[in-house]
């Protein structure tokens, strides 16, 4: 009888689990062993501020997968054990278990989904204690307790999804909140600046303090931070979050000889092998082409992690699957106001050397007349050459994910401006206006494109 098939996962949040998951539907027979060094698998970081925020009652609300999925599955988790190191030649995984003890674990296949880390820039006093940051549960725990020990002020570095989610659930707990940026706009990987305005004017009206252009400089303090210079201004607070960005985790993969892209996250093809035969890498430590510009992308997201574990799962599983490609379609709500946005933004068409026409429209989520409409914002960015649409963002007071889903098909399946203008789309006042925001930007761009 031949020996069934071992696949090794190591990583077991969104990529591995659903890596494993999709290996175990195509061979039922194969040893699935996963391989994790935090004591929780499979739970939503995406929660996080949620938690932080009084939403969501507890950080354990945010285990996905529950033991008994695992043994359902019948797949092997190991938590609290560590991969030092893939031999690939031999095929084969060094772990160190939670006792300390070293075991090798043989595979036919090997998935690599061991994620990013936060990450914080060499700035002078780095090494001093209490800069915080939001990648785990421990995390969300010790921010937890620094609020609950009385933190009054919260500095948070950087102004992307995860340090504004955050900002807004520490304001919620009632802090007073300060954002330092070190760009001239907030949400700079998702929204160009004149998008991005109208959420920065909101989370302001709210009460958010937001620093633009003021690049970190040092944190100061004896052993433990008690304010950052940036741009030369003095910041004090109770509470420093780090949210610079997050950076892959490829050592693992880069000490066993295993090839990092132009990203420097791990190479991997269409169907998320890398260049080593059968193993793959996935998630927020493996790179990815960009459907827009071809060019390899590491997006970073839970959606794109599933998308890429579901393929490489296949693959080590023994089926054949390829991976489309990363629109990375993405969207997020502070306090009252929705903001999404799919494809490219013109900022990175600009860069790509793209030349785009773009079509911004304001409307209303429902017909105006309707009590509850709330105000919505569309912005096209269509290449002038084919007229195909490549990004799309939205802001609004509600039905902002649906739209941006809409459009994400919408470019996925190339579709031009002219065909998007003549959409037949639906209408009734409590739902929607006669003529839908999407079809109206549409229009703006088709006007400027005569
Ligand atoms: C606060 C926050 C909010 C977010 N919100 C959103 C959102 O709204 N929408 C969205 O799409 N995305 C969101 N994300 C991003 C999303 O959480 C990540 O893209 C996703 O977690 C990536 O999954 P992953 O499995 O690739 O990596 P991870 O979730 O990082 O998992 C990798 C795992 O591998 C383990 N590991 C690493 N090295 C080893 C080793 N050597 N041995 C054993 N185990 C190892 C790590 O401990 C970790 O548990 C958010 C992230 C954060 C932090």
């Amino acid at each position: 009888m031949p020996m069934s098939r071992r696949v090794v996962v190591i990583g077991a949040n969104a990529a591995g689990v659903e890596a494993a998951s999709a290996a175990r539907k195509r061979d039922r027979a194969a040893e699935i062993t996963l391989v994790a060094q935090e004591n929780t698998a499979g739970y939503s970081r995406c929660g996080l501020p949620f938690v932080l925020g009084g939403q969501i009652p507890n950080f354990t609300d945010l285990i996905v997968y529950q033991p008994a999925y695992f043994q359902m599955l019948k797949l092997n988790l190991r938590l609290e054990t560590r991969a030092t190191a893939i031999n690939t030649k031999e095929k084969t995984v060094t772990v160190v278990t939670k006792e300390g003890s070293t075991e090798i674990l043989p595979y036919d296949s090997l998935v690599i989904s061991t994620g990013a880390d936060s990450f914080t820039p060499p700035i002078k006093g780095r090494e001093k204690s209490g800069v915080l940051s939001l990648r785990g549960i421990e995390d969300g725990e010790k921010i937890d307790a620094a609020v609950k020990t009385g933190a009054k002020t919260a500095v948070i570095m950087g102004a992307g999804l995860i340090g504004l989610e955050l900002g807004v659930a520490l304001m919620e707990r009632g802090l007073q909140v300060t954002i330092v940026e070190m760009l001239p706009q907030i949400l700079p990987q998702l929204l160009d600046a004149d998008m991005a305005k109208l959420v920065m004017e909101h989370l302001q009206e709210k009460g958010m303090r937001i620093l633009l252009s003021k690049p970190v400089e040092e944190f100061v303090g004896e052993d433990k931070v008690t304010a950052i210079m940036a741009a030369g201004e003095k910041i004090e607070a109770d509470l420093f979050i780090s949210a610079f960005g997050v950076r892959a985790n490829t050592k693992l993969a880069a000490d066993s000889g295993i090839p990092l892209g132009e990203t420097r996250a791990i190479k991997t093809n269409m169907r998320m092998e890398t260049d080593v035969k059968d193993v793959y890498a996935v998630g927020d430590c493996a790179e990815a082409p960009n459907i827009i510009t071809h060019r390899a992308t590491c997006a970073q997201l839970g959606t794109i992690a599933v998308r890429e574990g579901k393929v490489a799962g296949a693959n080590a599983g023994g089926d054949y699957s390829q991976f489309t490609g990363v629109l990375a379609s993405a969207v997020t709500r502070l306090f009252e106001v929705e903001a999404g946005a799919t494809g490219i933004s013109e900022t990175a068409a600009t860069r790509n050397r793209i030349e785009v026409i773009t079509g911004t429209i304001s409307s209303k989520t429902k017909a105006d007349y309707y009590p509850t409409a709330k105000p919505i914002k569309v912005k096209l960015i269509v290449e002038k050459e084919s007229q195909r649409i490549i990004g799309a963002q939205i802001i609004g007071g509600e039905e902002v994910t649906q739209r941006i889903n809409a459009l994400s098909f919408a470019i996925q399946k190339q579709m031009t401006v002219r065909e998007l203008a003549k959409a037949d789309t639906a209408y009734a006042p409590p739902l929607c206006e006669t003529w839908e925001p999407m079809v109206l930007a549409a229009e703006m761009v088709l006007m400027k494109l005569r």
